[in-house]
């Protein structure tokens, strides 16, 4: 089978499945030896150097999911994202990064970078030239998270890509938020594809993963680091990821749809002040989403009308989830200064314009009818509460 050929559901279900020779069972099988055979094999399998049967045969199907020659699978998101940084900066080193970033990744370039005297430059997303005037002559790499967490900030990937390509630099993005179902970076230029696997991978908020996608040899960099560094998952986790990703094509489809609905929904809302979705014509980036993206995504934030409390309106619901997670097929809210932005300061939340009646979104698959509902009943609660106190 030519996977070339192959549409989206084909390769989620089929590609990097491990037959079974022996008893013909329908799923790939579980290898959990943390011990194979070193004479007369071509490869010395170890699961820390990310090379066991399962991790091999996964990395083969989100390789496929992402264009890319090669994948590793990784312990978390984060493993993944460190590993790759520190494979291509040394000390001396400069990375610019743009800074609508999900906040675990800015913190470790805040915190552990001063470490090791890797240098970075934290920088707007919105234009090609905000990157190319943070570039030095000792930047090595540039990263970039599109759409972003949790404004939902459009990069133009293709103009980055060539900007970086141009001048000899190295280029990443957090992929996590858009999933390969709805953006393909590597064909728009960039070099490296990284992922939380805990998210849309993933899919059901029971899994803890990450993953890299790209050429062989950029691959083999990180492999080099990342067998030192150990953050590989276990086998049976990989095989938990593998099966979960036989439904991505038709999960992430489910979810763009109603994350359209329910942001026209807010966005036609009185008592809602503004809705960031790429989705949304008014998103002030929509054009250049819809030119590299090949669906809007799952993922939306909003705003409370002046006056209605955040906190209290997300105690109040009853249906959608009060919860850290995002991309599984449960809907969930959470506000991102007290959650996924809390370890930035006040000062560097109000200059990304994450305000604290901000609302994270990940809808789910439920049937819309019912999240609106439990949104209008959870405004509801809120008006009633603060007119009687
Ligand atoms: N990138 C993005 C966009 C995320 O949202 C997250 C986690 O929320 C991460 C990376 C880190 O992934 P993990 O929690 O799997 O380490």
């Amino acid at each position: 089978m030519s996977e070339e050929k192959l549409g989206l559901n084909t390769i989620c279900t089929h590609i990097g499945e491990i037959k079974d020779e022996q008893f013909k069972g329908a799923v790939s099988p579980i290898y959990m030896s943390t011990s194979y055979q070193f004479e007369d094999v071509d490869v010395k399998r170890y699961p820390r150097y990310f090379n066991t049967p399962n991790q091999e045969f996964l990395s083969k199907k989100i390789a496929a999911l992402e264009h890319a020659e090669a994948a590793m699978i990784f312990g978390s998101g984060m493993a993944a994202i460190s590993t790759t940084l520190f494979a291509f900066l040394k000390a001396g080193d400069h990375l610019v990064v743009q800074n609508t970033l999900y906040g675990g990744t800015t913190n470790f370039i805040r915190e552990e970078f001063p470490k090791h005297n890797i240098e970075y430059t934290f920088t707007n997303g919105y234009n090609v030239s905000d990157f190319e005037n943070a570039i030095k002559p000792n930047t090595k790499l540039i990263l970039i998270e599109t759409p972003s967490n949790p404004l939902l900030t459009i990069t133009d990937i293709k103009a980055v890509a060539d900007l970086a390509k141009s001048k000899g630099i190295v280029t990443c993005i957090d992929n996590t938020f858009a999933s390969p179902v709805n953006q393909n970076p590597i064909d728009l230029g960039i070099d490296i594809v990284m992922h939380s696997a805990t998210k849309y991978l993933g899919g059901h908020s029971d899994i803890l993963a990450g993953a890299i996608a790209s050429s062989h040899e950029h691959i083999e960099t990180i492999w080099n680091v990342g067998k030192n560094l150990g953050g590989s998952l276990s086998d049976f986790t990989v095989w938990m990821l593998e099966r979960s990703i036989k439904t991505l094509g038709l999960r992430v489809k489910a979810q763009n749809r109603n994350a359209k609905k329910m942001a026209k929904f807010l966005d036609a809302h009185i008592d809602i002040k503004k809705v960031y979705y790429p989705g949304l014509k008014s998103h002030p980036q929509y054009e250049l989403a819809k030119s590299q993206m090949k669906g809007f995504g799952g993922m939306l934030s909003f705003e409370l009308a002046d006056g209605l409390d955040a906190s209290q309106f997300q105690k109040a619901l009853k249906l959608i989830k009060p919860s850290m997670s995002l991309a599984g097929v449960e809907s969930t809210m959470l506000l991102p200064h007290k959650t996924s932005h809390a370890l930035l300061t006040q000062e560097q939340r109000d200059s990304l314009g994450i305000s604290d009646n901000l609302i994270r979104f990940s809808v789910g698959i439920e049937s819309r009818k019912d999240l609106m509902n439990d949104i209008e009943q959870a405004i509801h609660s809120v008006k009633k509460s603060q007119l009687i106190s």
